[in-house]
């Protein structure tokens, strides 16, 4: 059970105190408080954990300051979406840029960060074309304990500094470890805090559940979590619920295919179809990743690169991000060249995402009789 305070009551309030003094009292029930920052206020709400079944809805609400009183009916608790009138917000902010069900951020960008002129070349196409956000890998999670690894924390510095330069907000980087975090943060501070970064967590890690309980107890970034390429869709939306447990409410699903020979020739069996479904039961921003779902640039008989095919798909169903490889040159790129498109195509790559989400938006407004 949650119980959403009003939006003026804080812990230091009369109200806040006589809600709390009682809880405390319930047997077998335990208490954890979330404040969550909206755009305009922050909101309090208590999750009661435990047997809850006895317990009169009615009854807690009467309490003055209690807004809402909202009977969990899945198991993701905080994520989740809890009843049809359960329309918590689904949006949060970082750094100047809003994310939410409701609108769409391109990242594109380096799979992996290999020198300073390739990350030049890339964040300058993106502000010429006025994007705000990228991908760029530093850490590089690699089946063949031989192939490049990502340059690490040495690339930190010049990825942001650049970054800074070209207008870049927000920097998708994936960690595969606790200590990564900490290193970005250090580089960040050292450089100016000239960017942000939206720690990913990816699908070889989604269910590292130590490195999702560190990147959860922080809540300075944000974190994009790739869905798990061998587990139920049910099991990484568990692992997401493990981040926002831990206290960190502002996370992105990430859909990017399905290990199986069922995809072929597809690099994965792709998922967009899954989409609503994610937004349906939990308040995340879906992010889609076409690259590593598709991993090829082969193009349909009218000349569409199966790359831009299932984007289009995504964003029609809803999408609100997504995320795609590209690079100045590919043959040199060190890791998922052949899967990256070219900075000529970057004008096209956006314009045919517009075509996506204005039809996506006209299917919502034709559903809802014109309402949008
Ligand atoms: C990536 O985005 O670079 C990546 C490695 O993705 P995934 O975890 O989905 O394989
Ligand atoms: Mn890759």
């Amino acid at each position: 059970m949650i119980i959403i305070l009003q939006p003026h009551i804080r812990k230091d309030n009369e109200e806040y105190h006589k809600i709390f003094t009682y809880l405390e009292k319930l047997p077998n029930i335990r208490l954890s408080v979330h404040e969550i920052q909206g755009t305009q206020q922050i909101l309090t709400e208590i999750y009661l954990i435990g047997d809850t079944h006895s317990l009169s809805k009615d009854e807690i609400r009467a309490f003055p300051g209690v807004e809402r009183v909202v009977r969990i009916s899945q198991p993701y608790r905080i994520l989740g979406r809890h009843a049809e009138n359960d329309n918590r917000t689904s949006q949060f902010e970082y750094n100047g840029i809003t994310f939410s069900q409701d609108n769409l951020h391109v990242f594109a960008g380096l799979c992996a960060v290999d020198n300073p002129k390739h990350v030049e070349m890339m964040m300058q196409a993106l502000q010429a074309h006025g994007q705000v956000c990228t991908r760029m890998g530093a850490y590089k999670p690699r089946t063949n304990p031989y192939s490049f690894q990502g340059h690490g924390a040495s690339c930190l510095h010049y990825v942001f500094e650049l970054a800074g330069k070209y207008g870049i907000k927000v920097i998708a980087m994936e960690i595969t470890h606790d200590k990564h975090i900490e290193e970005i943060q250090q580089a960040l501070k050292q450089t100016g805090g000239p960017t942000g970064v939206m720690l990913q967590i990816g699908t070889r890690n989604t269910q590292n559940f130590e490195l999702l309980k560190s990147a959860g107890r922080q809540t300075e970034f944000p974190v994009l979590l790739k869905r798990g390429f061998g587990i139920t869709l049910e099991e990484s939306l568990n692992a997401a619920e493990y981040l926002a447990s831990e206290g960190n409410h502002k996370i992105i699903f990430g859909l990017r295919g399905m290990k199986t020979n069922m995809g072929d020739p597809h690099r994965n069996l792709v998922d967009f179809a899954q989409v609503p479904v994610v937004k349906r039961l939990t308040r995340m921003p879906v992010c889609i990743d076409p690259s590593h779902s598709v991993g090829s640039r082969d193009a349909g008989p009218e000349g569409i690169l199966d790359l831009y095919h299932v984007t289009a798909q995504g964003i029609i169903a809803g999408a609100n991000m997504v995320l795609v490889d590209f690079h100045p040159a590919p043959e040199q790129a060190l890791v998922d060249g052949p899967q990256a498109l070219l900075l000529e195509e970057l004008p096209s790559f956006l314009q045919d995402v517009q075509i996506a989400r204005q039809a996506y938006e006209q299917r919502r407004a034709l559903i809802n009789g014109g309402k949008g």
